[in-house]
């Protein structure tokens, strides 16, 4: 999504610029081919509260977007209203308290640039342009989350309109129960959330990046060393593979280990990357940089500019994975072999979580993650290539858990994303604050 310096309005199907405004909220360039009946470009809560009593007298479902970065288009349905949240993008900090207030439509970025004139961090999303709305609500797999947790449990408080249009506070002592949907419902969650209040933490002082390059023949070794190493990787250090067709330096085919390092000291994050330069396959690296400082502003305008074009036709699967990394090497290799040209990609994530949470509706991870990017500018080469993400993640359905509610593809392939339990509770929770099922559901049903 391009954020619009205009003041938002309300443009319903035959207006004039309709088409623009809806597929202008979404980052993915797809044309989903559904239309609402109406977009509600909210500037203020106000307007937020007056939209949703409107729907509520006129019958009307509500989609929401804030930043427009569901892969899945989630929030462009037909018939409806789109309620269009991308204004509402104030960030209020106190320094002095460690907390900070945000509408829904802050990008990830700009409160990583503004929390930064303090020294303090928030675990934002990894691209600048993930808007904190979504982000925060489906669990939020942030910048340094393996040490500070998942973003969402950095939410202390919410404001939110119901159903009803009644705008309530969400707290751990006030409606608490909203607060634990919040923690993890994402796409499926039964309110508007015009702000979240935010703990904050205190800044890495050093932020630096290592990489490692291998040509795509290494595969299998590679992948074999790295999930073999994954568990003893420090948590400071988001140790991820990613198969590109245009790998970092070889401009080939090949597999780019990457190691992004929040810490403390140059020193400490030397020490928690050095295993990448002991690694045992370093002799047959085609490139292993150095450790490198950078922003994080730099890095996360770079995963924008590198892997995650925007103008491009996107579709994402995923899938958590606690099996040993063998019996899958085959399934890995025709991901890699049938891979459509860059940007599309492969991501696999070294997570191994903390054995317990606190109690929320975000409840599904494992000790590693594949994600895969189907990414086409152009027209496809093959029709496999629009369904390269989908078709392999189908295909490896036996080695999954679950999916990610970040990489979510729930209209085209339905999987589990929360533990069991936690989604019959969101569901009595959803009977209880939305029993005319105001706000749109999970766009494929989930076992
Ligand atoms: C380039 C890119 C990079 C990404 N990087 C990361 C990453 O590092 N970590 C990670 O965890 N995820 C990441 N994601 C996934 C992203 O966090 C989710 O798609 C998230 O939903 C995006 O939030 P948004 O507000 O931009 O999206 P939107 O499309 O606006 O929102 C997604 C859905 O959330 C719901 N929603 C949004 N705002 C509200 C609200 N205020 N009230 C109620 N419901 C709401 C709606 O159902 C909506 O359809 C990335 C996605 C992209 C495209």
């Amino acid at each position: 999504m391009k954020r619009s310096g205009t003041r938002g309005r309300v443009l319903a199907r035959d207006d004039a610029g309709f088409d623009a405004a809806v597929l202008g909220t979404s980052f993915n360039a797809r044309d989903p081919r559904r239309r609402p009946d109406m977009i509600v470009q909210a500037n203020h809560v106000a307007d937020v509260v007056a939209a949703v009593k409107r729907a509520r007298d006129t019958g009307m479902k509500i989609g929401i977007c804030s930043g427009g970065h569901s892969w899945a288009q989630n929030h462009i349905r037909d018939g409806g209203m789109l309620l269009d949240l991308s204004r509402l993008n104030h960030i209020a900090i106190d320094a002095a308290v460690g907390t900070a207030s945000i509408g829904p439509g802050c990008l990830a970025g700009e409160l990583n640039a503004a929390l930064a004139r303090h020294k303090l961090f928030f675990p934002v999303a990894h691209a600048y342009t993930v808007g904190m709305g979504g982000f925060l609500l489906q669990g939020g797999f942030g910048w340094n989350s393996r040490l500070n947790g998942m973003a969402c449990e950095s939410v202390i408080a919410i404001d939110m309109v119901l159903a009803d249009g009644t705008l309530v506070h969400a707290s751990e002592t006030e409606n608490p129960e909203l607060l634990w949907a919040a923690r993890g419902a994402g796409p499926g969650f039964f309110g508007v959330v015009v702000r979240f209040h935010l703990k904050l933490h205190a800044r890495p002082r050093f932020v630096g990046m290592k990489m490692q390059v291998f040509r795509i023949r290494h595969l299998e070794e590679v992948m074999a060393w790295a999930d073999a190493i994954g568990p003893d990787v420090s948590p400071s250090v988001e140790f991820q593979l990613v198969f590109n067709r245009r790998a970092t330096g070889i401009f080939a085919h090949g597999i780019e280990v990457i190691g992004p390092v929040l810490t403390d000291s140059w020193r400490e994050a030397r020490e928690a990357v050095a295993f990448i330069d002991r690694g045992p396959l370093r002799g047959k690296a085609s490139l292993t940089l150095p450790l490198v400082p950078m922003s994080l502003d730099m890095m996360m305008k770079a995963g924008e500019r590198t892997l995650f074009l925007p103008n491009t036709r996107w579709t994402a699967d995923s899938m958590w994975m606690n099996d040993a990394i063998t019996p899958l090497l085959p399934a890995l290799r025709s991901i890699a072999d049938t891979q459509p040209a860059a940007p599309s990609h492969a991501l696999w994530l070294n997570w191994n979580p903390p054995p317990t949470r606190r109690d929320m509706a975000f409840s599904l991870e494992a000790r590693s993650y594949l994600a895969l990017y189907g990414g086409l500018r152009g027209a496809a080469r093959t029709p496999a290539d629009e369904s390269w993400a989908t078709d392999h993640m189908r295909a490896m359905e036996a080695h999954s858990v679950g999916i990610q509610l970040a990489d979510e593809n729930l209209a085209r392939r339905p999987a589990r994303f929360m533990a069991p339990a936690n989604l019959a509770r969101l569901d009595v929770l959803r009977i209880r604050y939305d029993p005319e099922g105001r706000f749109n559901p999970y766009m494929g049903r989930v076992v």
